[in-house]
């Protein structure tokens, strides 16, 4: 009989749920809500290791516990029974996620060194994301139980890089929770001391200061429709707000576009745009940073350009706002549709995770009719394979774009 399923005695605190609630976890969804606990046999502390029983007791999962609206996270479910989530546990989950982006073409590119090797429920581990630049690994926490698995997971990733492993740096002060990040470290180096890294995306250098720049350093998530873009960017003359560290700008550039302007309210952003651009490119002169506020700059600029790329921060965190956050989106995309030359391209995205594809498409439109210009959509667009879905957490689909043709 597999160890798995050995009825092992065990030692870890029970949760038990209500009648019904086991549902969602028979279908593999990976969280437990306060709301659906029964009861706690023992007194778990943030982070600690729990198994969950139906209200019939009938084992159903473990995983990690916080008090917070999401009380249990699920590492591993029915029939599995891990004891503890020791080193083998970890190597064989890293291994899984490791293998996936090497069977989608990732982890031996020539032209490509960047990817995310694990994306949380995607990866059928909440609470835990793992980006990958050129051997330095960022580690991140969404959860407390994650944070105290850090060394486990340091030592896991060193067994599956090898002699290709430059560094790990655990950065989960702005992802746990305020009161627990402020009271012990959450940030520094789990091995070497690189604090940034070269990496190339699709044969497009850049520069990611992990340490100090935003998320893990870098937008990978948009790295399959900046590859896009290339298409498109030929001879343009573009405008790339809410640039960050210039990804869309470099593609352009790359693609041969007549001019580039980057904007972003963050200087940092833009020295890093400006750097990413150096990097790449001999000469710069049609290359530009603007720093402002791109909702009034886009309204308020009366220049036209070939090519705009809208690719703001979530405006919407939670479905309270949704509707405030549809109208902001309706808005931007409106002046952005009307500074656009006929027969020019906007790609246009939304990350808010409460704002639907359909919702988006249908916002778009309305902007487009707002401006009083045709448009056709060329592209749908969503985040990339390393970045996936778990198909039994569809919350975890977050990134939509759009590409308009404007005549
Ligand atoms: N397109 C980028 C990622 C964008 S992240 C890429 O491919 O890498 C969102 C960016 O919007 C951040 O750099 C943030 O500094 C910037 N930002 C946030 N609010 C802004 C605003 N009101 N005006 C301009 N930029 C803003």
């Amino acid at each position: 009989m597999p160890p798995y399923l050995i009825k092992a005695m065990s030692k870890a605190i029970k949760i038990v749920l209500k009648p019904g609630k086991e549902d969602a976890l028979r279908r593999f969804h990976p969280w437990v809500f306060s709301g659906a606990i029964h009861k706690v046999e023992g007194q778990p502390q943030d982070g600690d290791f729990v198994e969950v029983f139906s209200s019939a007791n009938q084992y159903m999962g473990c995983g990690l516990f916080q008090h917070s609206s999401i009380a249990v996270r699920l590492m591993a479910f029915a029939p599995h029974r891990p004891q503890e989530l020791d080193l083998e546990f970890w190597q064989h989950k890293l291994q899984k996620a490791f293998g996936m982006r090497q069977s989608i073409g990732l982890t031996q590119s020539d032209h490509t060194n960047v990817y995310r090797l694990v994306h949380g429920e995607g990866d059928l581990l909440p609470g835990l994301i793992i980006d990958h630049y050129n051997g330095n690994l960022v580690v991140q926490a969404h959860a407390i139980g994650i944070h105290k698995y850090r060394e486990t997971i340091a030592q896991a990733l060193e067994q599956i890089y090898g002699s290709e492993l430059k560094s790990i740096y655990y950065k989960s002060n702005d992802t746990l929770p305020a009161e627990f990040a402020s009271a012990q470290p959450t940030e520094g180096f789990l091995r070497g001391n690189n604090p940034s890294a070269v990496v190339l995306e699709y044969g497009n250098k850049f520069e990611i200061d992990f340490v100090s720049g935003q998320k893990t350093g870098f937008f990978i998530d948009q790295r399959e429709n900046r590859h896009l873009l290339a298409r498109y960017a030929a001879g343009k003359t573009v405008l790339n707000t809410f640039c960050y560290s210039g990804g869309f700008s470099v593609y352009a550039l790359q693609a041969g576009a007549r001019s580039v302007e980057s904007l972003d309210s963050s200087k940092k952003a833009l020295e890093l745009a400006e750097k990413n651009v150096a990097l790449n490119f001999a000469d710069t002169h049609n290359h530009s940073v603007i720093q402002a506020d791109a909702v009034p700059f886009i309204r308020d600029n009366r220049k036209v350009y070939d090519l705009i790329i809208l690719d703001p921060p979530a405006f919407a965190k939670h479905n309270k706002v949704r509707h405030n956050a549809l109208q902001a989106y309706k808005r931007l995309n409106a002046e952005a549709i009307r500074q656009i030359s006929p027969g020019g391209i906007l790609f246009t995205f939304s990350c808010s995770q409460v704002v639907s594809m359909a919702l988006f498409k249908a916002t778009v439109i309305a902007a487009a009719i707002q401006a009083g210009r045709e448009a056709s959509i060329l592209h749908q667009l969503t985040q990339p394979a390393d970045h996936p879905v778990n198909a039994f957490h569809p919350e975890g689909e977050y990134l939509k774009g759009l590409v308009l043709y404007i005549s």
